[in-house]
């Protein structure tokens, strides 16, 4: 079967409805032209808030928006649901295999890949199914599987040796995602559990945020690392820098000193990985198809309009391309598909000429704790208190849609005035992995 461009509008296929494909199709919406987009998953995913969901504050309907209803008055915009499996450049087709089973060839004029990246074991893909990463909403729905398990085991075992590796959680990586969902686990465990259990104290929990750097949020400033790191400590979660995780195992972490390569063990039942990304295995095919070669991350390189090398209608925004070292961040793929939908929308209406890509930088945010988030935009820099308002109005403007925005304003107010975290439901599907957890 295939989806041809017979109506004569040009056709624009966009791979990815995240941040970047969503931009690139929301900017072509007044332009004369058809957009399919592809994703193989149903909605678009807020993932700087994943890990609200992980630790049972925020629902996964909170964080995520159906691709369709976001889409639905856009009127030359239509959905596909499949995962973009080849690329032919001569034939200007992409291969997409499809929920029925059926492979679908999708004509296009201009091709936009925004498919994003995902965790990365760096050679040690044998540690992945005991050290989940956190970048699908299946991801935080395992992590939370797996905290809530964690210390429903420990409240069973009658012996305090026995609990001790059920109530350690080890964090490794200590950029924003690391230090988030560290604080988080202290504050699931310190506020919204406390008086919930009978045998276990759940504040005894022990958070190990693992990093391999000389200081937590190295993308900051040092200022405002220092503050984060202050804030940890109050917290009680004991931070391990200088240090590399070599090993983990279903019982225990690993970690080896950089520099005096000493090798600690410590028991701990769930470790969550943070450490690093790599681009989706589209990529890959990607730079086969077009015979380009892809840099460390496996990223796409692309010319200054972010269109690929020898290939003028085949573009790529977001975490995926690669460009002057532009972080892979939201506001890199938003500002990149508005600026590729742009061109596009231009090089439709005849125009010759494509404008270089200009990122304008807004800042980095984190959230350490309740009342206690870092935002740094230029010379302005936010902590604590102040830091922390600031961070949550950011969240708030950029999370997709006006219920998810309500819903998580009333959540988050409630979480503050209760002390109770409600999105802690974990389910059992799948009778082969109805156990996973408790391994
Ligand atoms: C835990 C976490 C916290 C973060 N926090 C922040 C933050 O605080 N601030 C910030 O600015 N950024 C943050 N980021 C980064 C930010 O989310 C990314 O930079 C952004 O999502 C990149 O957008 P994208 O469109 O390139 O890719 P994505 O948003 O990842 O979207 C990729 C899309 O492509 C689809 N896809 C992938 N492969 C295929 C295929 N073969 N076929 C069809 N569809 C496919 C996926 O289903 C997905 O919908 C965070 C990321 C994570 C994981």
């Amino acid at each position: 079967m295939s989806i041809d461009n017979a109506i004569g509008r040009p056709h624009i296929v966009i791979v990815g409805a995240g941040f970047g494909g969503l931009h690139v199709t929301r900017r072509l919406k007044r332009a004369p032209v058809r957009v399919t987009v592809v994703d193989r998953g149903t909605s678009h995913l807020f993932q700087p808030l994943l890990y609200q969901c992980a630790t049972g504050l925020l629902s996964e309907g909170a964080i995520s928006s159906p691709i369709r209803h976001l889409l639905r008055r856009q009127r030359n915009a239509d959905v596909v649901l499949g995962e973009a499996v080849d690329v032919d450049s001569d034939a200007r087709t992409l291969t997409v295999d499809r929920i029925d089973g059926s492979t679908t060839a999708i004509t296009y004029d201009h091709l936009v890949i925004a498919a994003g990246m995902r965790t990365a074991y760096h050679g040690r893909d044998d540690i992945a199914p005991n050290a989940p990463g956190m970048k699908t909403l299946d991801d935080a729905l395992a992590i939370r599987r797996k905290i809530i398990a964690a210390f429903e085991m420990a409240e069973s075992l009658p012996d305090a040796g026995q609990r001790l590796p059920w109530l350690t959680f080890a964090v490794a990586g200590g950029g924003p995602t690391g230090v988030e969902l560290a604080g988080q686990i202290r504050d699931l465990a310190t506020i919204a559990l406390q008086r919930e259990f009978r045998t276990i104290d759940p504040a005894e929990a022990r958070v190990l945020l693992l990093h391999g750097g000389d200081r937590v949020l190295p993308s900051f400033t040092p200022s405002l690392s220092k503050r984060a790191q202050k804030t940890l400590d109050k917290l009680g979660v004991e931070t391990h820098l200088g240090v590399h995780v070599t090993d983990v195992t279903a019982d225990e972490v690993e970690t080896t000193n950089k520099s005096t390569h000493e090798v600690i063990r410590y028991p701990a039942k769930t470790t969550l990985w943070t450490t690093g990304v790599e681009a989706v295995p589209f990529a890959g095919v990607l730079a086969r198809a077009l015979d380009i070669e892809q840099d460390h991350g496996g990223r796409i390189p692309v010319e200054a309009d972010l269109s690929v090398r020898g290939h003028p209608n085949i573009w790529v925004v977001g975490d995926m391309s690669s460009r002057d070292q532009l972080p892979g961040v939201a506001e890199v793929a938003m500002q990149g598909g508005r600026h590729v939908g742009g061109v596009i929308a231009d090089l439709c209406e005849g125009a010759t000429e494509r404008a270089p890509f200009r990122y304008h930088d807004l800042g980095n945010a984190a959230y350490i704790a309740r009342r206690h988030a870092v935002v740094e935009s230029g010379p302005l820099h936010l902590s604590g208190y102040v830091g922390w308002l600031a961070w949550g109005v950011i969240h708030i403007a950029f999370l997709a849609g006006i219920r998810n925005r309500l819903g998580t304003v009333v959540n988050w107010g409630t979480t503050l005035l209760t002390d109770s975290r409600r999105e802690r439901a974990i389910t059992y599907g799948d009778p082969e992995t109805a156990r996973q957890p408790y391994r």
